[in-house]
């Protein structure tokens, strides 16, 4: 072992005493955000609440600035790049090419025989990713991608909802109809782009939708791929409630009625579907929603085709040490039980660049496998892998320090602003109302006026820089991430930091501190005991920074009057307490809804009962007015077919949602991608997470390493290889 690696190891270890504990998740994507530790060595900076606003009259009300400030323009990193987006048509295309090239290992392949030439193992029409998309162009052949996966590898069953260790295992190896991960790079729609399924049409009327697929295609053992399996997919893992497949049937249940899948020939089929123009479906067709399952391999051991068979063998029927028949662009060859997996190149993999070289450039994927998921992040600061996502600010820093030291293999980019804090109100006037304080509390955060108040308390660049010094996070208002696609900045209502503000709006709602202890109390009206103003606010155990908001909290609304007791729990009893909804303020680390909020339309407004932060109990829900207006847009906006026009219902979703404060936006900042200073071809600005993870956002086949930095492959020479039947 050399002395640099010995340091280097030494240097990773005194990194694990600086991070938290990263929970492990397998539950999908290929991570998850994970709860960190955030240094809270520095107070929020104390409001300049002057005491005697308080006292003011309402005269003085009207001398007050109520009025929102500007949202400002992001501030963009050093290091950090803007995605260059592009029409789909300068990124790929699907066309015949006069020639096709290969690895040279692989014509000696096709030489002794073991592998047909090249071109009868493209399409006809193969998936031709454009150099005028490529970040440096077209590519050599050759390299390794070395990651990291903490997630157990059960199988690759994949339609059967078997997981093959996650980390970016699923996005090498399989392929779905469509692909949403590249869709940030668009500047045309904000559609999944063509993938297995190369064009889609809509019928007229909206009811139907013809999808074509690649037309000679084959899986990784040489067999076509058809529409057989498409059909296969659809009627036996997707339909079929005895397979627990990763988006089952209800997904294309609409007003209680089934879609249904037709085949037309080998190469199309169409979705007739009981409602017109449902485009939110083509999200339903994506990676890891719609995965196509080899036919030829599981049909005959179907449960349904073949009496020996019962669900659980099938299930397992694609074990992990055992080379499997997929689609992607890598194929796992081999598998240590929780140590090492190993992928190569897919010989039949369905994608060339414009010159003709079939994809991908690299021979080989290894994945190596940890316990937790913060082995990604050592790993690639100990040099041994070749990627990580930056999702938890605390270990910003470090990572940081370590890509600018020379001898760093790594470099560090930051994606859009998508990662969010936010404060929630429970705003049901009856769901976990259990006496007349409770339903005061509720009515009070019904108030616009209320919620604005909070707003106006929170002084959100204190908050920003206590969590993490320097451009990383900013203020934000709530509404839409800055990141989105579909966020317009010019839509934001931003009651930023204004103590006076905050003040007179609780003047104006009544209270007033009528025992002179420092707190206001409760006007008679709203509450007869006229109480002090005491409120609870929830945090989270697993999410440092949610517990540092509520400590500048505590802080910025004392010096208002409003006494605020923070509550750290777990995430079972914060789930416990929302299912009850006995809570009265939260902070949340915001979803992806806010991102994305195509993909999962019906979670930006009151439309399902479970809604987070105004849930339906035994009662019917009483919407405000502006709720209601958002339930419509939303409504609206999720069977929208056109890009512009559902971008103008999401500009007027974030003008009504800001205006009315519907929750308090606290602060953003941005996922951070670090990946090898080696690999070209990482598109410029690429979220770790948008639509998706790393893996699928970077399209891998055109990833490629210049032959002076290849380094040494595990199995050289290596194609998969398949038992004859
Ligand atoms: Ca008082």
């Amino acid at each position: 072992m050399s002395s640099n690696r010995k340091r280097m190891i030494f240097f990773t270890l005194s990194l694990l005493l600086v991070t938290a504990m990263l929970v492990n998740a397998c539950g999908g994507g290929d991570s998850e955000p994970a709860a960190a530790e955030a240094p809270a060595e520095e107070e929020a900076a104390p409001a300049a609440a002057e005491a005697e606003a308080e006292e003011e009259t309402e005269e003085a009300m009207a001398e007050v600035d109520l009025s929102p400030s500007e949202y400002p323009e992001p501030q963009m990193i050093v290091g950090s790049r803007a995605v260059e987006k592009l029409p789909l048509d300068q990124i790929l295309t699907y066309k015949a090419l006069d020639s096709y090239n290969e690895p040279e290992w692989v014509s000696e392949l096709v030489a002794e025989g073991a592998l047909p030439p090249v071109e009868e193992r493209l399409p006809v029409e193969p998936r031709v990713i454009l150099a005028s998309g490529m970040a440096d162009g077209i590519g050599v052949y050759g390299g390794v991608w070395r990651d990291f996966s903490a997630c157990p590898t059960e199988g690759y069953n994949r339609g059967a909802g078997q997981s093959a260790g996650w980390f970016g295992i699923e996005a090498a190896a399989f392929a779905s109809l469509l692909k949403s991960g590249p869709i940030y790079r668009r500047s045309d729609s904000l559609e999944p782009l063509p993938y297995l399924a190369k064009s889609w049409e809509w019928s007229e009327d909206g009811y139907e939708l013809t999808m074509n697929i690649l037309e000679g295609a084959k899986w990784s053992d040489g067999h076509p791929f058809t529409t057989e399996d498409v059909l296969f997919t659809w009627e036996d893992m997707i339909v079929d409630p005895n397979v627990q497949s990763p988006k089952g049937a209800s997904a294309w249940i609409f007003d209680d009625q089934m879609t249904e899948l037709v085949v037309i020939d080998d190469y199309s089929f169409k979705f007739v579907f009981p409602v017109a123009f449902p485009v939110q479906s083509l999200f339903q067709m994506d990676e890891g929603d719609f995965h196509i399952s080899p036919a030829h391999i599981l049909k005959p051991i179907h449960p349904k085709y073949n009496s020996d068979m019962d669900y659980v063998d099938f299930e397992a029927s694609m074990p992990p040490d055992k080379t499997p028949v997929v689609l992607g662009e890598f194929v796992p060859v081999e598998y240590i039980t929780d140590e090492l997996m190993i992928l190569r190149r897919n010989p039949y993999y369905w994608g060339v660049d414009e010159a003709g070289n079939q994809l991908p450039y690299l021979d080989e994927v290894v994945f190596e496998k940890g316990p937790s998921g913060v082995g990604r992040t050592l790993s690639t600061l100990a040099g041994s892998a070749d990627h990580s996502n930056l999702e938890n600010p605390s270990t910003f820093i470090e990572t940081l320090k370590r890509a600018e030291e020379d001898d760093a293999h790594f470099y560090v980019e930051w994606g859009p602003e998508t990662l969010g804090f936010s404060i929630k109100l429970n705003l049901s006037t009856t769901l976990g109302v259990k006496d007349d304080r409770d339903a005061a509390v509720r009515e009070l955060f019904r108030d616009v006026r209320f919620r604005k108040a909070l707003s106006f308390a929170l002084d959100r660049d204190g908050i920003s820089q206590s969590i993490l010094r320097g451009p990383f996070l900013r203020g934000w208002a709530g509404g839409l991430f800055p990141g989105s696609s579909y966020f317009d900045r010019s839509t934001v209502a931003y009651y930023n930091h204004n103590p006076e503000a905050a003040a007179a709006l609780l003047a104006d709602l009544g209270f007033e501190d009528t025992d002179g202890d420092g707190t206001l109390n409760w006007p008679a009206d709203r509450l007869a005991s006229g109480e002090n103003l005491v409120l609870a606010l929830v945090t989270s155990e697993d999410a440092e920074e949610t517990q540092t908001v509520g400590d500048a909290a505590v802080t910025l609304l004392g010096d208002l009057g409003v006494q605020i007791n923070v509550r750290p729990l777990n995430s079972a009893a914060r789930r416990e307490m929302n299912e009850a909804g006995e809570w009265e303020l939260r902070v949340d680390r915001d979803s992806q809804t806010f991102a994305v909020p195509f993909t999962r339309c019906r979670e930006l407004a009151p439309i399902e009962r479970e809604f987070s932060f105004h849930r339906e109990g035994s009662e019917p829900r009483e919407l405000l007015d502006f709720e209601q207006e958002l339930v419509d847009i939303a409504l609206a906006f999720c069977v929208e077919p056109n890009t512009d026009a559902r971008k103008d219902l999401m500009a007027e979703y974030n003008r009504i949602s800001t205006e009315n404060v519907h929750f308090v936006g606290v602060f953003v900042g941005r996922y951070g991608l670090a990946a090898a200073k080696r690999f070209k071809n990482v598109p410029a600005g690429m979220p770790v997470f948008m639509y998706n993870w790393t893996w699928e956002n970077v399209m891998p086949e055109q990833v490629w390493v210049a032959p002076e930095e290849q380094i040494e492959q595990l199995r050289p020479g290596v194609i998969p290889t398949y038992e004859s039947e």
